[in-house]
């Protein structure tokens, strides 16, 4: 299975798709985590990445672009993944499909979280709030200021994606303002036929409806 979660800020793709890993046994792929690693490395090109984050601002396309056809290539990988927070711009979609073409594979599905951006603050807040009662060290973007601007390069940059890949009709739609099991139970449901047609196919049966 190879998928793409796709929402904005604070919509519960990390969430779902750390439950997809464990459903599916498939690896989950953040490109936020790889590019906050990279930037802990401090890595010239990681400090680069750390200042734009940090801003809230998307990083240019080719370097996350690098960083992922690099990680798909790995063995852990050949099962499938879970795209989260990527692509995030036309640019890294069409990326993506020339990625996967080259290795002779295709996407299953694309998942949009639908999402009032109202409740979206709030829910980062939260997890600000979470994340330091664990004692975790706090992301340098989840400030008032930056999720402005992580919502506006949403808006702007990557909500083109839903036309993009509706076209391609891979988008199955999810409404992300319901309780996280809720949401776990309706990309279930959605995945299902298409987790079957998959079993059919490696089992050399025909696909049923
Ligand atoms: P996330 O952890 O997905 O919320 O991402 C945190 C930040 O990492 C974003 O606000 C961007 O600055 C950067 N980032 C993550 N994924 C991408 C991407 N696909 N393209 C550009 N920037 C990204």
């Amino acid at each position: 299975m190879r998928l793409i979660l796709l929402g904005p800020p604070g919509a519960g793709k990390g969430t779902q798709a750390r439950r997809l890993v464990d459903c599916y046994g498939i690896v989950q792929l953040s490109t936020g985590d790889l590019l906050r690693e990279s930037a802990a490395a401090g890595t010239p090109a990681g400090r680069k990445a750390h200042e734009i984050m940090a801003r809230g601002d998307l990083v240019p396309d080719d370097m996350v672009v690098a960083i992922v056809a690099e990680r798909i290539d790995r063995p852990d990988c050949a099962k499938g993944f879970i795209l989260d927070g990527f692509p995030r711009t036309v640019g890294q979609a069409e990326a993506l499909d020339r990625l996967l073409r080259e290795k002779g594979v295709s996407l299953d599905a694309v998942i949009e979280f639908k999402v009032d951006e109202s409740i979206l603050v709030q829910r980062v807040e939260n997890r600000v709030k979470e994340m330091a009662g664990r004692g975790e060290t706090l992301r340098a973007d989840d400030n008032p200021e930056a999720l402005r601007h992580r919502l506006a390069a949403y808006r702007g940059q990557t909500a083109p994606l839903v036309d993009y890949y509706a076209r391609k009709g891979l988008l199955l739609s999810v409404d992300g303002m319901l309780s996280i099991d809720q949401v776990t139970a309706e990309i279930e449901s959605l995945l299902a036929p298409r987790k079957r047609v998959q079993a059919d196919a490696g089992a050399g049966k025909p696909a049923q409806s």
